[in-house]
C-alpha cells in the first residue's frame, strides 16, 4: 500500500485546545492536526496532507512559507520544506487539512481519493544515504520491497492484530537492504530499497562480504531472501551510534513458498547463519495496544546513546494478511519524540 501524501478525508472529531481561541484540532484517521477554529466540523471533508508531504510552490500553499511582512512568490519555498510534526499551543499537530475551496477544487471526489499526483505533491526524502548508488539493475522481481505503513494512517490494523501473539521490534534507523540468490539467473544480488546495487566498495556489498551472505544463502539452496537494515557510520545519521556497519535482519522471504517466514523462523535462521535480527522491544501473547500506548512504546533512546529511537515495527508472530493494508499485516509506530527532534 502506497502512502497517500494528499488525499480526500473526512473529519472524525474536532478537539478544542485549552487556552487557544484561534485554533483547534481535528482528527483524520489516527492523525491529529491543528486548523483555524471553526474551519471544519465533524463530517466535513477536505484534502489532508500527511507529514513529509511537499506541496508545490503555488498560491494555495504559499502561506506555509510566508515570513511576516513578505509576500512570497514563486521560488520562495524553503529548500527542505515539508509538512512536519509540530506542537502548537501544547497540542501535537501532524499534517495539514485544507478545504476544497482553498485549493480551487470542486469537491467531486470520494473519501480516500489520492490526490498526491494530481496536486503535484511530492514526498520529502532525506539526503541519499551513501552518495549516489552504482545501480546494477531493477530490484529482482518476486521479492516484495520493504516498506511499512504508519499506524495513524490505517488505524484498522490495530483491530486486525487484536488478541493475536505479536512482536514489536526496534525500528533501526539506517537503510534497507535485501540479499538473495536470484532463482532465475543464479546470481547473488545486494539490493537497496528499489534497486539491485552493483558489486563494489559500497555498504551493501561490504556487509555481504563480511557476513559471507552469498555462501550462506547458497547453503540454504538459495531459498531465502534476507531483508534487513544496514546501519553504521555514514549511513543516515547513524543514530544507533555504531562504530562499524551492521545488518539487522527484519524479514526473511521464502522464495519457494512465496511467503514471509514467521518471526520465530526468521530468528532461528539468523541464529543458524550467524546474523543479527532486529531487537525485540516487546512481545506478547495477545495484542491489546491502542494507538496511544503503541506510540508510548515507540518512544525511547537507542541503547547506549542519547538519540531518540525512530520507533517500532509491529507484526503478528505468525504472518497474516491484512485487509486494510491489502498485504502483509505489519506496520510502524514512529516516535513523536523523534519526529519533534528532527532537524532537516
Ligand atoms: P514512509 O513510508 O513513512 O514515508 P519510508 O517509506 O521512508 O517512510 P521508513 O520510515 O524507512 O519508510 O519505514 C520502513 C522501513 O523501515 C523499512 O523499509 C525498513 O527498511 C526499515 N526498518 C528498520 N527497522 C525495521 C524493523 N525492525 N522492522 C521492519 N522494517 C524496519
Ligand atoms: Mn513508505
Amino acid at each position: 500500500m502506497n502512502r497517500k501524501l494528499a488525499s480526500v478525508q473526512r473529519v472524525l472529531e474536532v478537539v478544542p485546545i485549552a487556552g487557544a481561541d484561534a485554533i483547534e484540532a481535528v482528527r483524520i484517521h489516527g492523525w491529529t492536526c491543528v486548523v483555524k477554529k471553526g474551519a471544519f466540523a465533524v463530517g466535513d471533508r477536505g484534502v489532508f496532507f500527511e507529514i513529509d508531504a511537499v506541496p508545490p510552490d503555488l498560491a494555495p500553499y504559499r502561506f506555509l512559507w510566508a515570513v511576516k511582512g513578505v509576500i512570497p512568490g514563486e521560488g520562495a519555498r524553503p529548500k527542505s520544506f515539508r509538512i512536519r510534526t509540530k506542537t502548537l499551543r501544547g497540542c501535537l499537530s501532524q499534517g495539514l487539512l485544507l478545504s476544497f475551496a482553498e485549493l480551487g477544487l470542486d469537491g467531486e471526489f470520494s473519501d480516500g481519493d489520492d490526490l498526491t499526483a494530481r496536486l503535484g505533491v511530492e514526498k520529502y526524502e532525506p539526503a541519499l544515504p551513501m552518495g549516489a548508488m552504482d545501480l546494477r539493475g531493477p530490484f529482482p522481481g518476486r521479492v516484495p520491497k520493504t516498506d511499512e505503513m504508519r499506524v495513524q494512517s490505517v488505524p484498522a490494523v490495530l483491530d486486525e492484530l487484536r488478541g493475536l501473539p505479536y512482536v514489536a521490534t526496534l525500528k533501526c534507523d539506517g537503510t534497507s537492504a535485501t540479499y538473495l540468490v536470484d532463482p532465475y539467473d543464479g546470481s547473488f544480488h545486494c539490493c537497496g530499497r528499489n534497486w539491485s546495487v552493483r558489486e563494489g566498495d559500497n555498504a551493501y556489498w561490504l556487509v555481504a562480504r563480511q557476513l559471507d551472505l552469498d555462501a550462506k544463502l547458497r547453503a540454504k539452496e538459495g531459498r531465502y531472501a534476507i531483508q534487513g537494515e544496514l546501519c553504521g557510520p555514514g549511513i543516515q545519521k547513524n543514530l544507533l551510534g555504531l562504530t562499524r556497519t551492521r545488518l539487522f535482519v527484519f524479514s526473511v522471504y521464502d522464495l519457494v513458498a512465496m511467503r514471509f517466514v514467521s518471526d520465530g523462523e526468521m530468528r532461528a535462521l539468523c541464529d543458524e547463519l550467524g546474523l543479527d535480527a532486529v531487537p525485540v522491544v516487546e512481545a506478547g501473547e495477545s495484542f491489546a495496544h491502542d494507538q496511544a500506548s503503541l506510540l508510548a512504546l515507540a518512544d525511547g533512546l537507542y541503547e547506549g546513546t542519547k538519540s531518540p529511537r525512530e520507533g517500532i515495527v509491529i507484526r503478528p508472530r505468525d504472518e497474516r494478511r491484512s485487509e486494510a493494508l491489502g498485504g502483509r499485516l505489519s506496520f510502524k509506530a514512529i516516535s513523536n519524540r523523534y519526529l519533534l527532534a528532527e532537524r532537516d
